[in-house]
């Protein structure tokens, strides 16, 4: 069977663990080249590249804070230096703290938008530089609390409202050059950042929560995700740009 990203390549930001470690995967076993990145986790980066080649693709771990140009742009240079050009690039790195508004500090706001905006935007701005003439794929990973609109998650929220309307931007800026952009919108799932926050153990609020006002009564998983990836990297979304896809078993 032709699989769907053959002879392509895909940066893959934050892909050491959780969300983006699932779509790193299910991009290689549809044929891309990966770069795997990470910011401090080596040990999960090669973890992800490892399981990767066991299944017969190929990727490669960089290591690169997005929120420093310097980090970014060595970051596409070992891409070009190890597979020659970009077709996909997924920002997925991103961290989430929950404050009240009255916790609100300026370290918790530059922290989180550091990564969630300016990150997106250090990365975009380089990666789009190695796109060819054929164009490409972006995909941001947004968040569904940009429709949800929950308390005491005003700056997090604000990180990721952020990345819906840059996902509309760009589409319309990157559009004539055939570069697609459109960002995937996760309720919450259960990956080793969301762990470490406490929200998905079996005693959590938060997930009593979700399961009762989801549609589809439970919380969500890395491979919930990761399909609709490949979905949106692959010609089956050729003519899908600017748009952003709840993944949150109906949450909205
Ligand atoms: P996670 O398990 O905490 O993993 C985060 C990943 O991002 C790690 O690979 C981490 O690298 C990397 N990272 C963090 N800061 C970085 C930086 N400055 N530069 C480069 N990489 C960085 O997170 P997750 O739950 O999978 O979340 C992934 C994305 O999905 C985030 O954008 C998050 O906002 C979004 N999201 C998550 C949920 C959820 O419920 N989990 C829901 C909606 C949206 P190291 O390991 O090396 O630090």
């Amino acid at each position: 069977m032709v699989k769907k990203l053959e002879g392509k390549v895909a940066v893959v930001t934050g892909a050491s663990k959780g969300i983006g470690a699932a779509i790193a995967q299910h991009l290689a076993a549809e044929g891309a080249q990966v770069v795997v990145n990470y910011a401090s986790s080596q040990e999960g980066a090669d973890k992800t590249v490892a399981a990767i080649i066991a299944k017969g693709g190929q990727a490669i771990a960089v290591k690169g804070d997005v929120a420093k140009a310097a980090d970014v742009a060595h970051l596409f240079a070992e891409t070009r230096k190890a597979y020659g050009k970009l077709d996909i690039l997924v920002n997925n790195a991103g961290i989430y703290q929950f404050s009240s508004l009255e916790d609100v500090t300026e370290e918790l706001f530059h922290k989180q938008f550091n990564t969630n905006v300016l990150g997106l935007l250090l990365v975009t701005r380089e990666a789009v530089k190695l796109f060819g003439d054929q164009g490409g794929s972006i995909i941001n990973i947004s968040s569904a609390v940009t429709t949800l609109m929950l308390p005491n998650t005003v700056v997090y929220t604000a990180t990721k409202g952020a990345v819906d309307v840059i996902t509309g931007v760009l589409a319309k800026e990157l559009g004539p050059r055939k570069i697609r952009v459109n960002a995937i919108n996760p309720g919450m799932i259960e990956t080793e950042g969301a762990q470490a926050m406490g929200v998905t153990s079996a005693e959590s609020d938060m997930r009593k929560w979700v399961e009762n006002a989801a549609p589809l009564g439970r919380i969500g998983q890395v491979d919930d995700i990761a399909p609709t990836a490949v979905y949106l990297a692959s010609d089956d979304s050729k003519y899908m740009t600017g748009e952003t896809l709840a993944i949150s078993g109906g949450m909205r």
